[in-house]
């Protein structure tokens, strides 16, 4: 805890007693002597998440879950994974120490975890997060992702146009298919 008037980064502790939930310390600065109260608590009271729009919201683990799992539905993942990344996430930001982290800021986090987990779910992600406004930037990020990652076939998810008689055709004959979906599959 850094002195609040110098911001000096070590004090003493000069009394130390249990409060409630917690345990209120009195320290006093080794720099300019200056005393000073700190809390410690187990976590803070709670934690405050500011929106796009500057709307302030009490965060939300259930929320940031879901949001991750419908990013990762489907995908072939550890079991578990998925709540680590939330827990993780929540850690990190109970840890900081801070009050308030904007949306973005979390978002972020997401984007670096998926990153590493899944490029599926992490493309999945960013297009909700990112907000994608047309494939132009979507496909750049799909690019960034794909650069740098030999072995990663790449699959077109356009379909060739058929002729009418090319349709009837394959009504008729279906081809069997080779799994093309799962192309993309990196694990
Ligand atoms: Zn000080």
């Amino acid at each position: 805890m850094d002195c609040p008037y110098c911001n000096y980064h070590d004090s003493r502790v000069i009394d130390s007693r249990d409060v409630n939930d917690g345990i209120r310390r009195r320290r006093q600065c080794l720099k300019c002597d200056s005393r000073f109260t700190t809390y410690e608590r187990l976590q803070p009271v709670s934690l405050f998440v500011i929106k796009k729009d500057q709307r302030r919201e009490e965060f939300n683990r259930d929320k940031l879950l879901s949001g991750i799992r419908k990013a990762c539905e489907k995908r072939p993942l550890p079991s578990g994974a998925v709540d680590k990344v939330a827990d993780d996430i929540e850690a990190g930001l109970f840890s900081s120490g801070r009050v308030e982290i904007p949306t973005t800021a979390i978002g972020d986090m997401v984007m670096a975890r998926l990153q590493a987990l899944d490029h599926i779910a992490y493309i999945r992600f960013a297009s909700v997060y990112r907000d994608f406004t047309d494939i132009t930037a979507l496909k750049e990020e799909v690019d960034a992702l794909v650069t740098g990652e030999p072995g990663i076939s790449r699959s077109s998810s356009q379909l060739p146009l058929l002729s009418a008689e090319k349709l009837e055709e394959l009504a008729e004959n279906p081809p069997k298919r080779g799994g093309n979906q799962e192309q993309l599959n990196l694990n």
